[in-house]
């Protein structure tokens, strides 16, 4: 395996101080409540969004779907953006398992939907040929628009257009804390507005596993439900749990601050790229570029710990000869290639990227 692996921030390996929480973790059986760290975790995740109650779950995705699974019954619609991971990552869940369909709408390349076409997107309640719109959920950060934060103002705008209409708002934040470490924002302002937010552990958090859901008391419990109607009831699950408590710790050992250093690491390897001929802009439909008459990547739009462009190459030859300089790119849609930093990616091995990307452009022209 290359050293240095930006394929994804999921890759991250746990840091020491979770590795001898999860050692020393307190146990019970959390199916029955029992579970003393995993109560210490959904409790704090819930304080630290400003929220009632929270969720343990398996992974993002159960969180997505059990988030769903509390808000909608079936037949009902959901309003998202087309790009989102909920409506094309996610195996279909909410159509197989929640029975609802999906209203899309188009993605832009600041990771919003425009407000307008939600508002416009809410179906007639008293036509009986339509489905019943049920939620709106929003992406922060949004992945496909290279990982753009989404701010409190545009969360509390698409919030009120959703409770207006009299349905609830989800946020898909598998990267929250990017957001709110790329914004200064407090996660309290940047959760106020939803009624129920996703967040991931597994990711820039760099725990082993799983995911956290927040919301109303009401809302966590049907999600509760949920989760053990799809299997992710868990037992001693507290070994998992510690290291999310870990990572949202104040102390030195906690993980969201240092979410910055990432994010400063993308900047400076997208000011690199944006620089080499042969780099050309990210392509996807939630980028700002036209497809045929490509500009170069823009290192501005890098607000996070994602990194996206094209290559005027053939692109599986380019991350071959990445992948021989030790360094690991991914595919992505829209025949893009993704760098995401993270936590064991250091400012040096960034230089060596770019060293290794500079070789790659040269031995594939
Ligand atoms: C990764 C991701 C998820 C799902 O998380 P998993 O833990 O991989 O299931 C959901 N939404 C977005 C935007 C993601 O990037």
């Amino acid at each position: 395996m290359p050293r240095i692996d930006l394929r994804s921030d999921t890759v991250t390996q746990p840091s020491p101080a979770m590795r001898r929480a999860m050692a020393g973790a307190e146990l019970g059986d959390d199916v029955f409540g029992d579970d003393p760290t995993v109560n210490a975790l959904e409790a704090r995740a819930a304080e630290l969004l400003g929220k009632e109650a929270g969720l343990f779950v398996t992974s993002g995705t159960m969180g997505n779907l059990v988030a769903q699974m509390a808000h909608l019954g079936r037949g009902q619609e959901t309003i998202a953006g087309r790009e989102h991971h909920l409506v094309i990552d996610e195996a279909a869940g909410h159509a197989v398992i929640v029975g609802t369909s999906v209203r899309a709408l188009q993605d832009r390349p600041d990771g919003t939907v425009d407000p307008s076409e939600i508002e416009a997107a809410f179906r007639d309640p008293d036509d009986p040929h339509e489905p019943i719109t049920g939620l709106v959920t929003i992406e922060n950060t949004h992945a496909h628009s290279m990982g753009q934060p989404l701010t409190p103002a545009y969360t509390n705008e698409v919030a009120e257009i959703a409770h207006r209409h009299g349905v609830p708002l989800h946020v898909d934040g598998a990267r929250f804390w990017d957001a709110v470490v790329a914004q200064g924002l407090r996660a309290i302002d940047l959760a106020g507005p939803a009624d129920t937010v996703t967040f991931c552990l597994s990711k820039g958090l760099a725990c082993p596993v799983g995911s956290v859901v927040v919301g109303r008391k009401d809302v966590i419990w049907r999600a509760r439900r949920a989760r053990k109607m799809v299997g992710g009831g868990m037992r001693q699950a507290g070994v998992l749990a510690a290291a999310g408590l870990v990572a949202l710790s104040d102390g030195p050992e906690g993980m969201i601050d240092r979410l910055a250093e990432d994010h400063a690491n993308a900047r400076r390897l997208a000011e690199a790229l944006s620089e080499m001929s042969g780099i050309i802009a990210a392509g996807g439909n939630a980028q700002p570029t036209d497809p045929d008459r490509p500009g170069p990547l823009d290192p501005a739009r890098v607000r996070t710990n994602f990194v996206l462009f094209r290559v005027e190459r053939d692109r599986a030859s380019f991350l071959a000869a990445l992948r021989a300089r030790d360094v690991q790119m991914v595919e992505y849609p829209h025949g893009q290639v993704r760098a995401v930093t993270h936590y064991g990616v250091t400012a040096a091995d960034v230089e060596t990227t770019i060293a290794a990307t500079h070789a790659a452009l040269a031995e594939t022209a």
